[in-house]
């Protein structure tokens, strides 16, 4: 059976383009930008005054001079109207451009004001104390961003102040999803004593958002391979029916409709029986086992790495944690635990799940933490790799 690094590698190399599209600004929001972004000027634009005070020339305070007259009021946006003679400061808000000839900003607090006369105090002084200068943060033609990246708030921000209206970004795949199963019922529908609900249609929907991808066709069918409708026209994510039981045809319908296999089973733990393929038209199909936590493991492992893979977007590594108390070893496979980093120091503390049947989904877990199969027991303490959900 192969590892799951063995595995992601597969899937990795399946990873295509989705291709770009223009949207306004405003609808950037979560998208993969897929364009490198230049700086269209220096950041800050021009001296900009970090503090409200007043602004002056730093070679008179080195030289002694104690008093000066201000001249004038600069306020954000202004321009001044004329240069400074000796003796002379401005008064000058934050967020205005200090005029060539001052290079010290004195904040008001620091000042003695009193009949027109500053008297400065708040010494150390410094030149170009209180001001970001020109370009100091960025000079213009600066590749600000050189690789997709998702639009978080910070990027948003950032492209408004470049002056974006528009953006490139990544398209978006046409998702189908498959859940099987004769037991399983729709929520709201009512449930027999011997079925379940359909945990899966809406659990991975939700995953699937977490990484810009949303579930846009829905087919649930009963374990009867002859009325199984597979939508290959779009990636597909099929939920159970791929283990060893009676009812588990899905891996032989897959192959009977030319999704050619990549892998079927991997060395983990929950979600071992998984099956991966590409389709006639090139489009991925993850089969995932129908317990909701190997679906959800599965999604976070596998489906993660080649949406991202496709978007442009570099791996998420794992990070090596502390893990914040002892783990007994159930497997001799890669078992994968949810987990949530907290505390000061941040520790790895796995959260309350039973088997991969549980409900409870390692609800509010940040980590999913790698008990690795080569590892018996772990003591609390244990350095332990984790992959951010
Ligand atoms: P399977 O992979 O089809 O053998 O299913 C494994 C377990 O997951 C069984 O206990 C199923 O009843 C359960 N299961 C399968 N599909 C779903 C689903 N969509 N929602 C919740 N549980 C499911
Ligand atoms: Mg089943």
């Amino acid at each position: 059976m192969i590892t799951y690094t063995q595995a992601k590698e597969m899937i990795l190399g399946q990873a295509r383009s989705f291709g770009a599209e223009i949207v306004p600004l405003e609808q950037a929001f979560g998208r993969v930008l897929a364009e490198l972004i230049r700086a269209d000027r220096d950041y800050p634009p021009f001296p900009r005054a970090t503090m409200d005070g007043y602004a002056m020339r730093y070679t008179e305070l080195e030289s002694g001079i104690r008093h000066f007259a201000a001249v004038e009021t600069i306020m954000a946006g202004d321009t001044s109207t004329r240069p400074l003679g000796s003796g002379e400061c401005y008064k000058i808000m934050t967020g205005a451009a200090v005029p060539a000839s001052a290079d010290i900003v004195i904040r008001r607090e620091d000042v003695e004001e009193g009949n027109g006369v500053i008297t400065p105090g708040g010494h150390p002084w410094r030149r170009y104390q209180n001001i970001a200068r020109q370009g100091e943060d960025l000079t213009a033609d600066t590749l600000v961003i050189d690789r997709p990246c998702i639009c978080e708030p910070s990027v948003i921000g950032l492209l408004a102040t470049l002056g974006k209206t528009t953006v490139s970004v990544a398209r978006i795949p046409r998702v189908g999803l498959l859940t099987t199963g004769n037991e399983v019922v729709a929520p709201g529908a009512v449930v027999g004593g011997v079925e379940i609900r359909n945990t899966n249609r809406w659990l991975l929907d939700a995953a699937l958002k977490k990484y810009g991808v949303e579930i846009n066709s829905w087919v649930h069918a009963p374990d009867d391979p002859h009325v199984l409708r597979l939508e290959l026209d779009r990636m597909l994510i099929i939920s159970g029916g791929v283990s060893a039981g009676d009812a588990d045809y899905v891996p032989l319908v897959l192959e009977a409709a030319g999704v050619r296999r990549i892998f079927h089973k991997i060395a983990i733990r929950p979600g071992k029986p998984v099956w991966a393929g590409v389709g006639p038209q090139g489009q991925m199909v993850f089969a995932l086992p129908g317990n909701p936590f190997s679906c959800l493991v599965g999604t976070i492992l596998l489906i993660r790495p080649y949406l991202r893979a496709c978007f442009g977007l570099p791996p998420v590594e794992p990070l090596g944690l502390e893990l914040g108390s002892a783990r007994k070893k159930r497997s001799p496979l890669d078992e994968f635990f949810p987990a949530m980093l907290q505390g000061s120091p941040a520790r790895v503390m796995p959260m309350p799940i039973n088997t991969s049947g549980d409900i409870r989904l390692g609800m509010q877990a940040n980590m999913l933490a790698l008990h690795p199969a080569d590892s018996g027991d772990l003591e609390s303490g244990a350095a332990v790799l984790c992959y951010p959900i």
